[in-house]
């Protein structure tokens, strides 16, 4: 257990009132002891660079503004510099504007003067709509504005326009943002707002830290960093009622209230579905299960059969022309070929440039997959991409739809036909693949999901380095033959189940 030394508890801010809301002992570590956080990775790193860059858009929609230029080391001084630019009326908006009350330090997005020495509060997110966790962000700056002496015309968040569509050259910055008006909603939650900070400080206050046990809050708004060293020590069952598959909240709180904790413990007479009920029969014995018509179903699929797979990104900020912000791009496909003699064949694409991938990803993808033949997939997925792309490429559209026909998904074959104690409750290929195919592992790739893929191909379209750029290719490709090859591997792991 950790303590503070004696002293003022330090003050709250926008991201630290968050944490607060989210767990008290969270706040607290952020404040005293931050070494205990795990280390930020790139999934998150990428998300505040996203935000930044969103955020220095948003700030064109008012030229003339001013950024207060202050890191979070020197509040106090932003706050000076706030008030410099509040006093000059020529100034038409401050961008990081810094204010301080009731311990809270707050910097507003944006604020814009309005007619009557009135503002316009903004808050700019990186997403397409506004969540729960952005109205609270939103009420606390209010709350921290209001009692500094602002008075607030309009309060509310600028989120991007999922129905902007790019031209390829400029981005307009009056279309590409939408404004979520909060005007009406958040100075109703002034009163949560000052109970919240008033707990959090007396919390801060105290010389030793909350006790709270880890629970549904620490992933919930945000991964919690302390996640670790909360439970350093602490034992897990090995099959927490919480792998039953798709149990719905209601349920999971109704186990909870019987003080259920195992699938071992959940009571015959519990309602559960058919496969939840499945999972709790192979976990109870300790054995897998097979359905009889296991056997039967993996013969479907027509030779050659096709196993494919696409990798794709979204990207907040669209790129290419007559694309949206966070649209769904294709960028790569890999497609494993098995012949009735049991004759393998690979091929592969990826884009190796910065342009818009589809035509191209399209045109190849069709010429590997041909007219016969069954197209293994792994989920449903490549179906609504392969939809998309009809839409996007009418030329295409004929083929492309026909192809949804010869599809055949292999994930929902696991899921009603076999089960493993050891999957846990989930049926992703990265669970299922090491419990069938032992020899089959992600581990050792550079890729080793289909995130970190998007996050590798950006990062290749923007890297001047060849060097790097050819590695980050040929780890894609590693990675996607990979999930193809894993299906021919899964078919035949499950055959052999089933003699
Ligand atoms: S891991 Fe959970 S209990 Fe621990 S600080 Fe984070 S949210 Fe709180």
């Amino acid at each position: 257990m950790t303590s503070r030394t004696k002293g003022t508890p330090p003050k709250l801010s926008k991201s630290r009132y968050l944490s607060g809301l989210q767990c008290h002992l969270k706040l607290w570590y952020e404040c005293y002891n931050r070494e205990l956080a795990g280390s930020v990775d790139a999934a998150t790193q990428a998300i505040f660079d996203t935000g930044h860059e969103v955020g220095v858009l948003a700030t064109k929609r008012h030229s003339g503004g001013l950024l207060i230029e202050a890191d979070h080391f020197h509040h106090e001084e932003a706050v000076e510099k706030t008030e410099v630019a509040m006093a000059d009326v020529n100034l038409p908006a401050i961008f990081e504007a810094s204010f301080l009350h009731g311990g809270v330090r707050s910097r507003a997005d944006i604020l814009v003067r309005v007619r009557g020495g009135k503002w316009d509060l903004i808050e700019v997110k990186s997403a397409l709509d506004v969540k729960d966790v952005n109205v609270d962000d939103l009420a606390l700056q209010h709350w921290v504005l209001k009692g500094d002496g602002l008075e607030i015309r309009r309060a509310g968040i600028l989120t991007l326009n999922r129905d902007y569509v790019f031209d390829g050259v400029e981005y307009d910055v009056d279309e590409l943002f939408v404004f979520h008006d909060l005007t009406d909603t958040v100075p109703d939650m002034a009163e949560d707002v000052a109970k919240n900070v008033k707990a959090m400080h007396e919390m801060l206050a105290r010389s030793r830290p909350p006790r709270i046990e880890p629970g549904d809050q620490c992933a919930a708004p945000y991964d919690c960093p302390f996640y670790d060293h909360c439970t350093k020590g602490m034992t897990f069952p090995e099959h927490p009622f919480e792998e039953l598959p798709k149990l719905h909240a209601n349920k999971r709180e109704a186990l909870r209230a019987l003080g259920v904790e195992t699938i071992d413990e959940v009571p015959d007479s519990f309602k559960l579905t058919a496969l939840q009920q499945r999972v709790c029969a192979c976990i109870r014995s300790g054995s897998e299960y097979v359905s009889s018509r296991c056997a039967d179903v993996l013969e479907e699929p027509e030779y050659p059969i096709h196993h494919l797979d696409f990798e794709t990104c979204m990207m907040a900020l669209p790129r290419y022309k007559g694309t949206r912000p966070y649209q769904t791009i294709p960028f790569q496909w890999s497609n494993h070929i098995e012949t009735k003699s049991g004759k393998l064949k690979h091929d592969a694409y990826l884009c190796r440039e910065d342009k818009d991938p589809r035509t191209e990803f399209v045109e190849t993808l069709l010429a590997s997959v041909g007219t016969k033949g069954a197209i293994c997939i792994y989920t449903t997925y490549e179906i609504r991409i392969i939809r998309e792309l009809a839409k996007a490429l009418p030329k295409y559209a004929k083929r492309l739809l026909a192809l949804k026909d010869r599809c055949w998904d292999l994930c929902a074959v696991v899921r009603k036909h076999y089960y493993d104690p050891e999957f846990h409750g989930s049926f992703s290929l990265k669970r299922v693949l090491p419990v069938l195919v032992p020899s089959m592992s992600y581990d050792r790739l550079t890729v080793q999901d289909g995130q970190e893929a998007a996050r590798a191909y950006v990062d290749g379209l923007s890297t001047k380095e060849a060097k790097r750029r050819q590695e980050i290719h040929r780890a894609l490709l590693e990675y996607c033959g990979q999930d193809t090859l894993a299906m021919v591997r899964l078919r035949k792991a499950l055959r052999d189940r089933c003699v």
